[in-house]
């Protein structure tokens, strides 16, 4: 008897807080993250009865700017629906969403599959919805602490979600992260959403289900409650992992609804059946129409995506994969990187900088990449004097860390003593013979022609190092190559 082999059939849902100044069907504010509880409602995103939805358009641009860069198509006109279903966080009785007549459907995104092959996730669209209060089983500020009471904060109700509905192509907990990735840096682009995961604004859910050699197949499941890449990762592995064994046993895989539990890393059966009468079209909201010239003038504003940019980066300026990609993970970076180049740096080392040192401060600083006080055209002057070598790397190293703290690069360079000009001609030869003579086995390796590249390499470190970085390298190695002249010949 050959062993069973099963195959993941997977389909991901996420959810995104678009970014907008104000509510989907309101003007209250989104920007609620430092209020205190229930300083953002009004009587349409608390539901009161009579009030009145009008969309707003902002919410509308950003759905189009993410399905454009998802390879969606927008669609001309599409409606809202009632979604009915009672829940103490959504006080109308019904969410306002537009279900599966979206803004924009039959996208796409390219991902490598588990052997490094491309393959395409189909989407299969994004929907405009707004999002429900949150709920709070206790008090934060210790009001009826220990009551057996709930507490409801509507400042979330009314904001602006997208739903994006893949197929069910993907076949592993790897590949929903890397679609997911790829999706989240490719809308951060678009400008439709900050994708923040820390603050909620992309949330995830799966729908797992298993296909095994003998041609049974596993009913859906439907996994929620995800809202970290490592939580869809673990989700997925557990839900592959128990269907599996279900199956193995001839057991049956239930059609259900599970929440993931990320403290205990398993996913339980959810008891409450939610059921839903969707198809009530909204009768306050007119369709609604996107013309054509709306459409094209959304995809005029969007950026070079973040693989063609890389692409770009490797062929065009000779930067290394990793570089490339690095860079092009937040359009921030890809831009400052980019005026550093325009302001006259060499492609290639402006990239591996802006990778390893202009990253690092900004991680250590924990500010975004146009906080930080060294601005890319005083980077890129920076290191024009390491290529012209005015500069060694080590020492453009120690005046960077100068300049991070509001020095200019000249006020940097004297701050840490570097002498414009160098240490001096004389100085240098003199030292170089001098370093020639405390070496002389070194020196005869040279002579006997064994490794001469590297020991000169070496004999350039040990005048380096007694001038303390301050010579210039292209001086150096004259001074080496002039004290070297009388002895090799
Ligand atoms: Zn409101």
């Amino acid at each position: 008897m050959t062993a069973l082999t099963f195959t993941p059939v997977i389909g991901i849902e996420i959810h995104i807080q678009l970014k907008t100044k104000s509510k989907v069907f309101c003007a209250c504010s989104a920007d609620y993250a430092n209020d205190p509880p229930n300083s953002h409602i009004c009587p349409v995103c608390t539901g009161l009865p009579g009030s009145m939805p009008a969309l707003n358009k902002a919410v509308v641009r950003q759905g189009m700017l993410a399905g454009l860069v998802l390879n969606c198509a927008v669609q001309p006109t599409t409606f809202f629906f009632r979604k009915s279903y009672y829940y103490p966080d959504l006080p109308k009785g019904f969410q306002t969403t537009q279900s599966d007549l979206p803004i924009a459907a039959s996208g796409w995104l390219e991902i490598k599959d588990d052997e490094g092959r491309p393959k395409r996730i189909r989407i299969n669209r994004l929907h405009l919805e707004e999002d429900v209060g949150k709920l709070h089983h206790s008090a934060p500020d210790g009001r009826l602490e220990g009551a057996d009471a709930s507490y409801v904060d509507y400042n979330r109700s009314g904001l602006p979600l997208a739903e994006i509905v893949s197929e069910p192509d993907v076949s592993s907990a790897r590949e929903a992260v890397e679609y997911v990735t790829a999706l989240r840096r490719r809308v951060r682009y678009s400008g439709a959403s900050d994708v923040d995961l820390e603050k909620g604004m992309m949330r995830f859910d799966a729908n797992v289900s298993m296909k095994c050699s003998d041609g049974r197949w596993g009913r859906k499941v439907e996994v929620k409650n995800m809202n970290s890449f490592r939580a869809l990762e673990r989700a997925i592995e557990y839900e592959i992992a128990r269907q599996k064994k279900l199956m193995e046993e001839g057991g049956e895989v239930l059609q259900e609804t599970r929440h993931w539990n990320d403290a205990k890393g398993v996913t339980t059966a959810s008891r409450v059946k939610e059921f839903y009468r969707k198809f009530i079209v909204e009768p306050d909201l007119p369709p609604l129409v996107v013309t054509p010239e709306w459409i094209e003038e959304a995809r005029a504003c969007l950026p070079e995506m973040p693989g063609e940019k890389a692409l770009r980066y490797v062929k065009e300026m000779g930067l290394s994969e990793v570089d490339a990609t690095v860079l092009t993970d937040s359009l921030d970076v890809a831009r400052y990187f980019e005026a550093c180049v325009a302001a006259g740096a060499n492609p290639p080392r402006a990239g591996n900088w802006v990778r390893t040192e202009v990253l690092r401060a900004v991680n250590e600083r924990r500010v975004n990449v146009d906080e930080i006080d060294v601005r890319p055209q005083a980077l890129a002057e920076l290191l024009r004097r390491v290529d012209d070598g005015r500069l060694s790397t080590t020492v453009a190293k120690s005046v960077f860390e100068v300049m991070l703290e509001g020095f200019s690069l000249d006020d940097a360079a004297k701050t840490i003593g570097v002498v414009e000009g160098g240490v001096g001609a004389d100085a240098l030869e003199s030292l170089a013979r001098t370093i020639l003579e405390a070496n002389p086995d070194v020196v005869a390796d040279i002579r006997s022609g064994k490794d001469t590249a590297k020991k000169v390499k070496f004999l350039r470190g040990l005048v380096m190092r007694e001038t303390k970085g301050q010579a210039r390298p292209d001086e150096v190695t004259a001074a080496i190559d002039a004290a070297l002249a009388p002895v090799l010949k």
